[in-house]
């Protein structure tokens, strides 16, 4: 066989079966075109004749409702036709959520706010991604809310925010990232200061509500929320936090019984708890993908995609022209704690920081706070910026950038998450 004949396979899929492949070299492109027939990836639909482009780490899906005839072109690291998938049970849910918004427009009331819970790698995303896109063919307007800080799909790792989805998410791409409402947590996992996790998350829950209220489309369309993968102990109280703040309608739990029962126990009754199985599809990640996959979003974000290239920019400035924060404060021993102050306290404390080797690498917040005070810790982020040298002796910061200078503010808060710029 020849090589090209190697790569190039062509699958005609039945009703409800789905193509799933996964692309894990770095140096090729896998090329999907739907042939014949109706197919969507993740609840987009795909156009006919058109070829979508996949790199390294894509993990597809191509569902069919009707059956379809598709062609893959490159080398896939795995490609089979499963014929069981929990679809029509998504498609359900989404059919129950949209019952809920078309009463919901009648009455000039706010739809169903929605949000999927589960441990690591059960398609909590995905079935986000699935349900918004499904919405949004269906002419709705609904917000989509990311808590998941290290696997996140809006702004960069280390930050929780919303969307307002207009059109369905790109195949290839997701979600079109236009002025996304992003709040900086600075950390990886939500278990290293779940004090301000909580403030921010309450932050977020009350915006969104505030444009639940301006906008009349949104305000039925209600909310889709999705949220990290720790579920236990204190990880668990984090996620009935985040229920009541944004005050859910109903729950999705994706495939674990246990977290579905203590949900059903500890959630008011108007809370609609529904247990939903994961895809066979989902595919694991190791603790070095998801690692990987943090850097990725990072560099995403400053360098764009293959398909949309973005230029970032290289500028010095003077210590003396920022004001660099960072949040939590070491910890005093209880014994020496000021009258009135609590012991966890100090981890939302706003610290003041010299510019010094430590924070080399690092990712900063640009804050929106136009007080240089408290109001830092729970105001939303214009952009980061990533410090790529720091000369002590000169007293200058280098920052790559997205835009050029100057900075749209001078207050910059530190974030635990690094970037190598080897470009
Ligand atoms: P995390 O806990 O890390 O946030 P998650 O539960 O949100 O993970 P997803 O990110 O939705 O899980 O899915 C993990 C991976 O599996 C993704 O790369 C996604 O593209 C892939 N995936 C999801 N569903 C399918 C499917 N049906 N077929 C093939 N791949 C899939």
């Amino acid at each position: 066989m020849s090589e090209d004949k190697k790569v190039l396979q062509e699958f005609k899929l039945e009703t409800d079966n789905e193509l799933r492949f996964e692309v894990e070299s770095k140096t090729e492109k896998v090329y999907l075109t739907l042939k014949s027939g109706l197919a969507e990836v993740f609840g987009t639909e795909l156009v006919k004749g058109k070829t979508y482009e996949f790199t390294a780490g894509a993990k597809v899906a191509v569902f069919t409702w009707h059956g379809c005839v598709v062609e893959v072109k490159g080398k896939t690291d795995v490609v089979y036709t499963a014929k069981e998938t929990p679809m029509v049970m998504y498609s359900n849910c989404h059919g129950a959520l949209e019952f809920m918004r078309a009463d919901a427009e009648k009455e000039n009331k706010r739809g169903p706010i929605a949000m999927i819970v589960g441990p690591c790698d059960v398609g909590k995303s995905t079935v986000c991604r699935i349900l918004l896109n499904y919405a949004v063919r269906m002419s709705r307007r609904p917000i989509f809310v990311d808590l998941d800080i290290g696997q996140g799909q809006i702004s960069i790792p280390g930050t929780i925010g919303a969307l307002m989805i207009e059109r369905p998410a790109s195949i290839d791409e997701g979600f079109s990232q236009e002025a996304p409402l992003v709040y900086h947590f600075g950390h990886k996992s939500p278990s290293t200061n779940p004090t301000l996790f909580n403030m921010l998350i309450q932050q977020l829950a009350n915006t969104v509500k505030e444009r639940l209220e301006v906008n009349k489309k949104t305000r039925s369309s209600g909310v889709i929320i999705n949220t990290c993968g720790w579920i236990k102990g204190p990880g668990y109280k984090q996620l009935i936090n985040s229920a009541k703040a944004f005050e859910v309608d109903v729950i999705m739990v994706l495939d674990q019984e246990r977290l579905y029962n203590e949900l059903v126990r500890d959630m008011p009754n108007f809370v609609k708890v529904i247990f939903l199985p994961k895809s066979g599809g989902v595919v694991e990640r190791s603790k070095t993908a998801r690692s990987e996959y943090r850097d990725q979003r990072i560099k995403e974000y400053f360098y764009g995609t293959p398909k949309n290239s973005l230029y970032p920019h290289s500028f010095d400035l003077k210590f003396s022209e920022v004001k660099i924060y960072k949040i939590g404060a070491p910890a005093l021993p209880d014994s020496c704690l000021p009258l009135g102050m609590k012991a966890d306290d100090h981890l939302t404390k706003l610290v003041v920081l010299t510019p010094n080797a430590g924070i080399l690498h690092h990712i900063l917040a640009v804050s929106f706070s136009e007080k240089d005070d408290d109001d830092i810790i729970l105001s939303h982020a214009a952009g980061f910026v990533c410090v790529t040298n720091v000369d002590t002796d000169r007293q200058i910061i280098t920052l790559l950038s997205p835009q050029p200078k100057p900075l749209p503010n001078n207050i910059l808060v530190l974030s635990e998450l690094q970037f190598m710029d080897s470009h």
